[in-house]
């Protein structure tokens, strides 16, 4: 393949400071963006004519969980903590290296193939290692860590020794952290407080400061979560987080669905990520996060579906449809409007993670991280403007081509570095196995 790229007649939405949007081409060399303008002359590069396309910046979510991809449709109808107890902890404890691997492939074919081009995954507790061999072989960009568990009443397979969690979590970190010419980034993972020692958690928060990398967790999903922390902390989770000096900008929140004041008063002076995952607090009944005043008042969100068993699509479309959506009764419908819910899902999961340098919009000298999607659908025409077209009438099968650090990953639907039909011959006796597994 020619070292250079040239993207031809493609509508561009940069999500660059001045938004714009204009037809136009755009030169990749290597894996960057070296050009993007009305019209760029050929010379001797590939050519690829985009006409038919929106080209949008890839997609980023910052909350999946590729582990529990295999749990699609096994786990439904419950609340958070029965949800994790009866179904999730005895699942996750169930996994193999190779149900694992099925698992983390199964969810990135989704990912890949509806446009999503970073993610920042929760692993599990054991055979991490499978998920970043997944992660490395599918193209994505993407942040993992090991899920850490050493506290509380956690099934026998997940419960871990503080200190064996610590060092294998830094194992892995001297691993991976950088592999893939710096596509793939580790992240601390401890699951929540609820499962975690003090000491785990402070010490996690350490390393994460020393590594320069961030600490990835979820926080205030659900009121029985809620209690079991004022139980045990005497006060509330963000206060928790604050006490053991791992509040600032690393530190990444899926949910913040129940904060009071002074929590949210935390999360905008230590400038806190928030990740909002709309889907998931829908179907496990948790509530609705308060976007809209997490957004008046600066404090930074992002997207992302969460896990299959509590969404069950990992699919940024409705993610994306969901977060406008379901803040407008409560708020209007003026509120949340598409531009806001593109945006966290492309620009603002950038910052979230600290890529927004090399990724989150369309412009000269970052990353060439694209999604083409179908300009012309009857679902989705006419429009005015992009935004609505792309967050309330865009599917997730109307993406037709995806581009990750200049490589075409997936081409005319089809994904080229993942096996789809081998994910289909392996599914029913993989799932038969996990279901089966006496813990
Ligand atoms: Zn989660």
């Amino acid at each position: 393949m020619p070292d250079k790229i040239l993207i031809k007649n493609a509508h561009i939405v940069t999500m660059n400071s001045s938004l714009d949007f204009f037809k136009g081409d755009i030169l990749i060399n290597s894996s960057r963006i070296e050009n993007i303008s009305e019209n760029i002359p050929g010379n001797e590069n590939e050519e690829f004519d985009a006409q038919d396309f929106l080209v949008v910046p890839g997609f980023i979510q910052t909350h999946i969980h590729l582990c529990q991809t295999l749990f699609r449709n096994l786990a439904d109808d419950l609340l958070l903590l029965d949800w994790l107890k009866e179904k999730i902890w005895p699942y996750e404890s169930a996994h193999n290296p190779e149900t694992l691997r099925l698992s983390t492939q199964l969810g990135l074919a989704e990912l890949l193939k509806s446009g999503t081009t970073t993610i920042l995954d929760m692993g599990t507790v054991n055979h991490q290692d499978v998920i970043f061999e997944e992660l490395i072989k599918s193209g994505i960009r993407a942040f993992a860590g090991k899920t850490m568990m050493d506290y509380g009443a956690i099934p026998d397979g997940l419960q871990e020794k503080t200190h064996n969690s610590i060092d294998e979590s830094v194992r892995l970190l001297k691993k991976w952290d950088g592999s893939a010419d710096g596509r793939i980034r580790y992240a601390f993972a401890p699951r929540f407080a609820v499962s975690s020692t003090e000491e785990l958690l402070r010490e996690t928060g350490r390393l994460a400061h020393e590594h320069k990398t961030l600490f990835h967790t979820h926080s205030s999903e659900n009121l029985g979560e809620l209690e079991l922390i004022k139980k045990r902390f005497g006060t509330r989770n963000i206060n928790v987080f604050e006490k053991l000096g791992l509040a600032g900008k690393n530190l990444c929140l899926a949910h913040c669905i129940w904060l009071d004041e002074e929590e949210k008063q935390i999360l905008k002076d230590h400038d806190i990520r928030v990740l909002h995952c709309p889907s998931s607090n829908l179907k496990l009944g948790s509530g609705i996060a308060p976007i809209p005043d997490y957004l008046k008042r600066g404090i930074h969100v992002s997207i992302g579906a969460d896990g299959a068993p509590c969404n069950n699509n990992l699919d940024i479309f409705t993610e994306m449809r969901l977060a406008a959506l379901i803040q407008k009764p409560v708020h209007g419908p003026q509120t949340m409007p598409a531009l806001e819910a593109f945006k966290m899902a492309t620009i603002n999961g950038a910052e979230a993670l600290g890529i927004e340098n090399d990724t989150g919009s369309i412009e000269i000298g970052k990353k060439a991280d694209l999604t083409f999607i179908k300009l012309n659908q009857v679902h989705s025409i006419p429009f005015d403007n992009v935004y609505s077209k792309i967050v309330y009438s865009t599917h997730a099968h109307d993406v037709e081509h995806v581009m990750i650090d200049g490589n075409w990953i997936v081409k005319d639907k089809k994904l080229l570095t993942i096996d789809e039909e081998q994910i289909f011959s392996n599914i029913e006796s993989n799932v038969k196995r996990i279901q089966s597994y006496k813990y």
